[in-house]
C-alpha cells in the first residue's frame, strides 16, 4: 500500500485550470520524479499532496488519512511531523552552525538544543558532510549548503520528503552528487521521495517519472533497474 497517494486531483486558481485528473502514488523507500514544462501544474500537484493547498476535487491519502479533509491546523502538524521539504535554495540561518541549522525542526518540536544538535550530527556523515558540522552557512559551498538543507528535511525522520527543484541552483556535477545522496539517503531511511524537476537528468535518478502535461499526469511504466 502506498504511503501517500493523490487520486484524480483538480485545482483551479480563478479561471486557471492548474490541475485536473492528476494522480500519483508513492511507496515507502521509493522515489518519484514529477516532470513537465513550466506552468504544467507540477508545483500545484506537490502542494496538494503535501497538504499546503486543498484540491477542489479528488482525494489525498497519507497513511490512511484524508489529508484534504483535515483542518488547516492538523495539516500544519502533519507537514511538520511527517513530511520533509527540500527547496531550490536551502535558506540556512547565517548565525547558526550547519548542524544547528539541520537541528532546527527538532528544536521547534520542543527537543532540547543538545539532543537536537546531536541528532543532526548523526545525519552528517550519511550526507557526505562529516567535519562540516560547526561551519557557518557562509563557509559552505552551494552543494554542501543544499545537503545541510537535506539533513534539516530528514532530521524529524519524515515518512515523505518533498523536493522542489532541489538541484536548480547547482552546477551539473554538484547537482548529480546532491541527487545521488538525496535519493540514496531517503531510500535507506525507508522514506518516500516526491521530487519536482524540469531536468530529465535529475528525474532519471528517481525510480519512476510521472509526467505532468497541462495539469494532467501521464505515467511511464515502472523502470526495471
Ligand atoms: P509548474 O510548477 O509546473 O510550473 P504550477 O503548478 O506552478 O506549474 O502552475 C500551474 C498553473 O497554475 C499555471 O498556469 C500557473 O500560472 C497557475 N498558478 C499557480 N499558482 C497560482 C496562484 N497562486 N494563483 C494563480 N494562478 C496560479
Ligand atoms: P558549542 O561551542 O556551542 O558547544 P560545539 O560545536 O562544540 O559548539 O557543539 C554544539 C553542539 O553539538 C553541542 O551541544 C553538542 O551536543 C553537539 N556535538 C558536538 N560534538 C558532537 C559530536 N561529536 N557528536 C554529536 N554531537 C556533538
Amino acid at each position: 500500500r502506498p504511503v501517500l497517494s493523490g487520486a484524480d486531483l483538480a485545482k483551479k486558481y480563478g479561471r486557471t485550470d492548474a490541475l485536473h485528473h492528476a494522480s500519483l502514488a508513492v511507496d515507502r523507500g521509493e522515489s518519484v520524479a514529477v516532470m513537465g514544462p513550466s506552468g504544467s501544474g507540477k508545483s500545484t500537484l506537490l502542494y496538494c499532496l503535501s497538504g499546503v493547498v486543498i484540491p477542489d476535487g479528488g482525494e489525498v491519502l497519507f497513511d490512511g488519512v484524508r489529508v484534504d479533509e483535515l483542518s488547516e491546523a492538523r495539516r500544519t502538524d502533519l507537514r511538520r511531523s511527517d513530511f520533509g521539504f527540500v527547496f531550490q535554495f536551502p535558506g540556512l540561518l547565517p548565525e547558526l552552525s550547519a548542524a544547528e541549522n539541520a537541528a532546527l525542526p527538532l528544536m521547534l518540536e520542543g527537543a532540547g538544543r543538545r539532543d537536537a544538535v546531536a541528532r543532526a550530527w548523526e545525519l552528517f556523515p550519511t550526507l557526505g558532510l562529516e567535519g562540516l558540522e560547526r561551519r557557518r552557512p557562509g563557509e559552505l559551498s552551494g552543494g554542501e549548503a543544499q545537503r545541510v538543507g537535506i539533513a534539516r528535511a530528514l532530521v524529524l525522520d519524515p515518512a515523505v520528503v518533498f523536493a522542489d527543484e532541489p538541484t536548480g541552483s547547482l552546477d551539473t556535477r554538484t547537482g548529480d552528487e546532491v541527487m545521488s545522496l538525496l535519493v540514496s539517503t531517503v531510500r535507506d531511511r525507508r522514506a518516500a521521495l516526491v521530487l519536482v524537476t524540469h531536468d530529465e537528468r535529475v528525474a532519471k535518478r528517481c525510480d519512476r517519472i510521472v509526467q505532468v502535461v497541462d495539469g494532467r499526469t501521464l505515467t511511464e511504466p515502472k523502470r526495471v533497474q
